[in-house]
């Protein structure tokens, strides 16, 4: 038999529930697929009927791609694939192959035709492998829970036969949703809230504020590493560094104490709306979840929200800390969020900061405060650096 052509195979899901989009929706996985593995080798990227094809002849390593493709959002699973012509040998030849050497007690063949007028019905091909692989090894067919399920989907030019097919991370692929900028802290939630945002299609810009001199600059390396680890799912970010120190020490000489952390908050939010709508984003997101601290009640979400004309987004806040932690440690940010450090948070940060503050009591509390030029100083002093995956490289400009 001639040397099987390896491929990777992808399969999506919500994207092919949607209707007139998905044209668009899989312009976007297809790219975000061909630019997630452009360093690995020469891979061509091809839509098929309900499935994307990398066509990996000649690749070096076919395993890494599979790999890479398993972080693209928008991937429901892939599989690395043998492709053979649609003849019941070259099928039976491959299947061969992929049994060869594995151990399992029990198995099935799971064909699939992507078109019906092949000759042989999914019952006649699973009953025709099904037989050749029971020659072959000892093991047992079981249709609920096998230990090896062999792909077979047949399409109109060849057919695809694979064992292993992995889970990807679902939603929609990065960039068919719009724009967010995230708030970044350098703790453990908001990298993920951003990358729950990015599994919904988002592109994320990022934005941290930070308190040097006040503070060390560790809370912008921390910011940085978690961008770098980020962008392994987006390819291309912007991280905006806002100096906040100064402006939180104006706050102090005017905000009573257990007003502060409301007043930080809403200023944090006019600066990332301005920013955010200068780089063409449709809503913020933060990390926030429900009742975790005096900053995230009912309350005083809503005196944040009074301040802004943009959507903030939350998607962590039906979680727990166990369920964002568990997320962090898959998404491998968890070890740099708990590197220790200072951000702008533990800066002039009240003792007893209020849990429930009426709209009026904030407006008193703010009201001394020069709000219109604490933004601009805000906006003015910021620092973009950019992240590219795969070439880890960054570089800063003044704007
Ligand atoms: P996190 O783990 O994300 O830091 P947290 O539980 O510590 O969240 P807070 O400190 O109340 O909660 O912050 C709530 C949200 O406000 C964060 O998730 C983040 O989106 C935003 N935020 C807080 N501090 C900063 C900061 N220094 N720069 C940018 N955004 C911030
Ligand atoms: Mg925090």
């Amino acid at each position: 038999m001639s040397r099987p052509r390896p491929a990777v195979i992808v399969h999506y899901h919500e994207i092919g529930l949607k209707r007139g989009n998905r044209p668009l929706f899989l312009r976007h996985l297809a790219k975000n697929l061909g630019r997630a593995t452009s360093d690995l080798g020469a891979v061509r990227v091809r839509q098929l009927s309900g499935r994307i094809l990398l066509d990996l002849d000649d690749h070096p390593a076919p395993g890494r791609v599979r790999d890479r493709v398993q972080r693209v959002c928008g991937v429901a699973s892939t599989a690395l694939a043998y492709r053979v012509p649609s003849t019941l040998e070259a099928m039976k030849a491959v299947v061969g192959r992929l049994v060869e050497g594995r151990a399992f007690a029990s198995f099935r063949i799971s064909a699939r035709r992507a078109f019906k007028t092949y000759p042989l019905t999914s019952v006649e091909l699973n009953r025709a492998l099904g037989a050749f692989v029971l020659e072959k090894v000892a093991a047992r067919v079981d249709l609920r829970e096998p230990e090896l399920e062999i792909h077979v989907e047949v399409m109109p030019s060849e057919t695809f036969v694979y064992v292993d097919r992995l889970p990807g991370p679902g939603g929609l692929p990065v960039g068919a949703s719009g724009t967010v900028a995230a708030l970044l802290s350098g703790g453990i939630d908001s990298p993920v809230a951003a990358w729950r945002m990015m599994k919904r299609g988002c592109r994320v810009v990022f934005v941290h504020f930070h308190s040097v001199p006040y503070l060390p600059a560790t809370s912008q390396a921390k910011a940085r590493a978690l961008v770098e680890r980020l962008t392994a799912w987006q390819y291309e970010s912007r991280l905006l560094l806002v100096p906040f120190g100064e402006i939180q020490r104006e706050v102090v000489l005017t905000v009573p104490p257990p007003a502060r952390v409301v007043v930080y908050r809403r200023l944090m939010v006019r600066i990332a709306e301005a920013l955010a709508r200068e780089r063409g984003a449709l809503a913020l997101a933060t990390g926030e979840s429900l009742g975790q601290v005096a900053s995230q009640t009912l309350e005083s979400i809503a005196r944040i929200d009074e301040v802004a004309t943009l959507p903030i987004l939350r998607p962590l806040i039906g979680m727990d800390k166990l369920e964002i932690t568990t997320e962090a440690q898959r998404l491998e940010t968890f070890e740099v969020s708990i590197e220790p450090d200072a951000d702008c948070c533990t800066l002039f940060v009240p003792a007893h900061p209020a849990t429930r503050m009426s709209e009026a009591e904030v407006r008193a509390a703010e009201a001394r405060l020069d709000v219109a030029r604490l933004v601009t100083q805000g906006t003015a002093a910021v620092v973009t650096e950019t992240f590219e995956f795969p070439a880890r490289t960054h570089a800063a400009v003044a704007e």
